[in-house]
């Protein structure tokens, strides 16, 4: 007998025109934790000496998504201005690579990314076209710093909500079912999860778990480190029960040799990353490591949403365009 697993039909969330008054109040309701977490957090970075940078949303270089087992990337947006042709922005990382070597050590940016996801994963109520990251990196830090950095800033959050949002969070009716995380989370190796789970570990293991854990070695983009030896990957992803992936990040190659050798692997187009190229041969590309937390899927995950553009004013549903 074959078993079909059942995907839940989820809800697509409508533009707030078409909302009625329990949904808008559910909206405001959301909207107030998103401030909140947004407070919080930035707060929290700000306080532990990270510099504040405002984002860019066209530029030569921009994430490559590529390799990742994971991608679904429909189309890339790409303009020529002034002769030279540029790409909306995917993520900020080369940025965040060049400069924390360069001018901020330690640096976060609410930055916001267009992937054009295939307008299918509308229904996994994870994916938006258009969504911010709160990205940072540190220079010289650890992937055990990044550890404590993000478990803190979660223990932290969690317990603010707790105290100061109970009137939004009953409403939601997340007031019981949301617990403050303990330290340390329990961290994975992806190979393992897809030993005792097979492919389909992401979905199996945000399932299984009660509380946050990292995944680490996953092999990917070229800007990840990977221990050429060991062919162990010093990367790391945290997942939320009965949510999955809200972060993505990693120690950092800084040597040139590597990432030149890494990006002719991936055959990624070696002029999109030309000034990192050069940077690094100059040996001037420190040791970093960091992290992106998807502001929508962390709120979402708080707010307990079937779909996390319910925590967007203005939804950005794969597959469907809305006037705003
Ligand atoms: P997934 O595997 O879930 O599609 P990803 O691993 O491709 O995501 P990353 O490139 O790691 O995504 O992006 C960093 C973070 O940005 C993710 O951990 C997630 O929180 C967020 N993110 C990525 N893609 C999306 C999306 N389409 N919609 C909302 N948030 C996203
Ligand atoms: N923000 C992620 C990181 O810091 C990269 C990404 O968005 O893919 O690793
Ligand atoms: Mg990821």
């Amino acid at each position: 007998m074959t078993t079909q697993k059942t995907v839940p039909l989820i809800e697509l969330p409508k533009s707030l025109d078409q909302l009625s008054a329990s949904e808008i109040e559910r909206k405001a309701c959301i909207g107030k934790i998103m401030t909140y977490t947004l407070r919080n957090l930035t707060g929290k970075f700000v306080d532990s000496g990270f510099q504040w940078l405002l984002p860019v949303a066209l530029s030569q270089s921009t994430d490559p998504l590529w390799p990742d087992p994971g991608a679904s990337i429909e189309k890339r947006i790409e303009v020529d201005i002034y002769g030279k042709p540029v790409r909306t922005t995917a993520s900020m990382i080369i940025h965040k690579l060049i400069a924390s070597s360069i001018a901020y050590p330690k640096l976060f940016i609410l930055s916001p990314n267009i992937r054009i996801e295939k307008a299918e994963r509308a229904k996994t109520g994870k994916h938006i076209y258009e969504f911010t990251q709160l990205d940072f990196e540190a220079r010289d830090a650890t992937s055990k710093d990044i550890f404590a950095l993000v478990e803190d800033a979660l223990i932290g959050l969690v317990t603010s909500l707790k105290r100061d949002m109970k009137t939004e969070l009953t409403t939601l009716c997340r007031c019981d079912t949301i617990k403050v995380p303990k330290k340390s989370f329990k961290i994975y190796d992806k190979e393992d999860l897809e030993t005792e789970y097979g492919a389909d570990w992401e979905t199996e293991l945000a399932a299984s778990i009660k509380d946050p854990v990292w995944v680490t070695n996953i092999p990917r983009e070229f800007y990840d480190f990977e221990d050429f030896k060991t062919g162990k990957w010093d990367n790391y992803d945290l997942f939320l029960p009965q949510f999955g992936e809200v972060l993505s990040g990693a120690k950092r190659e800084w040597e040139y040799s590597k990432i030149f050798k890494k990006i002719e692997r991936d055959q990624v187009k070696k002029e999109n990353y030309s000034l990192l190229i050069k940077l690094a041969k100059e040996g001037k590309i420190k040791p970093s490591a960091g992290a992106g937390i998807g502001m929508e899927r962390l709120v979402g995950w708080i707010a307990g949403v079937q779909h996390i553009a319910e925590t967007q004013p203005f939804p950005r549903v794969p597959g469907t365009v809305h006037q705003l």
